[in-house]
C-alpha cells in the first residue's frame, strides 16, 4: 500500500505564522526570565525556527515525552522520557508544543511545572485540534487551529517518519 501526502499547510504558511508569533512573544517577555521548553520530538522543527523569530536573550531547554505508540491514537499516559537539564525555578517557562490534541500532555506538564516554583508557564503550540479535546488547556500563543486529522511534517511524524518535510500535511492511503 502506498502513501502520499496531501499539503495542509505550506511551507511559506508556516514560515509568516511562525515570524508573527515570535514578535508577539518578543513584545510579551521583553523584562522578563524567558526559557523556551521544547517538547520533543515533535516540536523540535518548530522550536528552532520559533526561536530565532524572538528577539531576546532566551534560554531553552528540552523534555521528552511519549504519549503515542507506532500509530495514531493517544494512549493516554504520558511518559517522561527525558527531564529538562536545569531548574525552571523563576523562570518564565513558555512550552514549546507541535500540536495540541486530547490536551493531555500540555494539562500533565503544567501539572509537573507547577511543583518547580517557575515565575510563570504558558503555551505555545503550532497546531491545535479542538475537535479532540479531552481536557481543556489554554494556548497562550497558537499557530493554527486544524480539523481533526492525522497531520505529519514539520517535526511531526507517523511511525517516526516524516518529521523532515518542511510543510504539514496530511498521509493519505493510494
Ligand atoms: P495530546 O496529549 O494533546 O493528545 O497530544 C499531544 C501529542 O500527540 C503531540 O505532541 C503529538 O506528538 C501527538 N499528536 C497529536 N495529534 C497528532 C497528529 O495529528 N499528528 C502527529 N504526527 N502527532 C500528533
Amino acid at each position: 500500500m502506498s502513501e502520499r501526502i496531501v499539503t495542509m499547510l505550506s511551507q511559506e504558511a508556516i514560515a509568516a505564522r511562525v515570524k508573527e508569533l515570535g514578535a508577539e512573544i518578543t513584545a510579551a517577555y521583553r523584562d522578563k526570565n524567558l526559557t523556551l521548553v521544547v517538547v520533543l520530538k515533535g516540536s523540535f522543527v518548530f522550536a528552532a525556527d520559533l526561536a530565532r523569530a524572538i528577539d531576546l536573550p532566551l534560554r531553552i531547554d528540552f523534555l521528552g515525552v511519549r504519549s503515542y505508540g507506532e500509530g495514531t491514537e493517544t494512549s493516554g499516559v504520558v511518559q517522561i522520557t527525558q527531564d529538562l537539564s536545569k531548574p525552571i525555578a523563576n523562570e518564565d517557562v513558555l512550552i514549546v508544543e507541535d500540536i495540541v490534541d486530547t490536551g493531555l500532555t500540555i494539562a500533565h506538564l503544567m501539572d509537573l511545572f507547577r511543583t518547580r516554583n517557575p515565575h510563570s508557564v504558558k503555551v505555545c503550540s503550532l497546531l491545535h485540534k479542538p475537535a479532540r479535546a479531552r481536557v481543556s488547556v489554554q494556548v497562550d500563543y497558537l499557530g493554527f487551529t486544524i480539523e481533526d486529522k492525522f497531520v505529519v511534517g514539520y517535526g511531526l511524524d507517523f511511525g517516526e517518519r516524516y518529521r523532515n518535510l518542511p510543510f504539514i500535511g496530511v498521509v493519505e492511503r493510494a
